[in-house]
């Protein structure tokens, strides 16, 4: 069987070297001396100068959300993973949507400033699929309109843009280290800030809002463990070789694939791009289903991503509409994308791909 992805996972006697130190010190959780290092490395890897390490990318949002004091509306994109809208309303804020871009698959600038009413505290975007959002536009309607700016940068680990990282704009930038992300702690995610002082904030918020003695805040518990420290230890130093092995992969996908009927994004050439998903684009939604069924026949797993929109969701007011975002919902795909793809098994896929397409 062939997954959409496959996580990394390091030698095990890496590992276990480091499980050997977890033995020694019985130091397990709060951060430890594993976070604590993971915290220091991902900083100098990312160029950036805040980074906290936490349980996971939604606890990541919701901290970022209650860390900047959000009341009312939020404005954000209907072309994401769920949890982008879900850590809105949790934190008792409303989503409103404002529909996307058709090229970099991230919200519309355009869209968000016909949105904005007394109630807007925010506008919380998501760089989708490692393709940096509109982040100069943004940053100018935020001045303007006195609002706060949140990145989900779950999919842009790594990603530069005129070789500044992409987690230097706005107020919060989150990123998820679950298991089927380019890096991965097994579970995880962090929140990088500029200001030293909401930095503060967020390391008290997530740790119950106490220095030993001293209560603060009404926090929560967001921290992580020396395990899962750990695993990040292991692969960071691995994930420029990854983006270079998916690089070759998806320039193979890209060749074979150029003479049927599919588009696929297009990365613009001031980005350091990181290669972290491979969507294509399908002409229809019946398409995709074909080619998704035939697939999964031979065991090869695909998936529907992001689908559907999210001002579809049940549980959301249907008065919004996006129509970019709702179209490309329904004919976006992700191949299996991962590093340890053979060369034979991405020639499989495509093959069976071109035969759906001729039947
Ligand atoms: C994975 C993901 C999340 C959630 O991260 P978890 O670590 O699974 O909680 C949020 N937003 C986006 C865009 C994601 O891809």
């Amino acid at each position: 069987m062939i997954n959409v992805t496959k996580s990394y996972l390091p030698p095990f006697e890496e590992y276990q070297a480091y499980l050997k130190k977890i033995w020694s010190t019985s130091w397990l959780t709060n951060q430890g001396p594993l976070v604590t290092e993971l915290e220091q490395k991902l900083k100098e890897f990312l160029g950036i100068t805040n980074l906290l390490f936490v349980s996971n990318g939604t606890i990541a949002l919701q901290l970022a959300i209650k860390a900047l004091d959000l009341k009312g509306e939020i404005i954000t994109t209907p072309f994401s993973y769920v949890a982008t809208t879900t850590s809105i309303i949790w934190e008792n804020c409303t989503p409103i949507f404002a529909d996307i871009d058709p090229k970099c698959l991230c919200i519309n600038p355009k869209k968000i400033e016909k949105l904005i009413t007394k109630k807007t505290s925010a506008i919380m975007a998501t760089h989708v699929f490692g393709i940096p959002c509109a982040v100069e536009a943004i940053e100018h309607i935020a001045k303007i309109f006195n609002l706060k700016v949140i990145y989900d940068g779950a999919h842009a680990f790594g990603v530069k843009i005129n070789n500044k990282s992409i987690f230097e704009y706005g107020d919060i930038s989150t990123l998820s280290f679950h298991a089927t992300k380019l890096f991965h702690t097994v579970e995880g995610g962090a929140v990088i800030v500029k200001s030293d002082k909401l930095n503060k904030k967020i390391f008290l918020l997530k740790s119950f809002g106490h220095l030993g003695d001293e209560h603060f805040l009404a926090g929560i518990n967001g921290k992580n463990s020396e395990f899962h420290a750990a695993m990040g230890l292991c692969n960071l130093p691995k994930i420029n070789d990854f983006i270079l092995q998916r690089k070759a992969i998806a320039a193979i996908y890209l060749s074979e694939l150029k003479s049927l009927p599919l588009t696929f994004p297009e990365i613009p050439e001031y980005v350091e791009y990181n290669y972290s998903y491979f969507p294509v684009f399908f002409s229809n939604e019946n398409e995709l289903i074909n080619v998704k069924k035939d697939l999964a026949k031979h065991e090869i797993n695909t998936r529907r991503y992001f689908y559907p929109s999210l001002n579809k969701l049940p549980y959301i007011n249907s008065k919004f509409s996006c129509p970019v975002s709702e179209d490309i919902a329904k004919r976006v795909l992700c191949l299996p994308f991962y590093q340890q793809l053979t060369l034979q098994e991405i020639n499989r896929i495509c093959t069976l791909i071109k035969k759906s397409f001729n039947r």
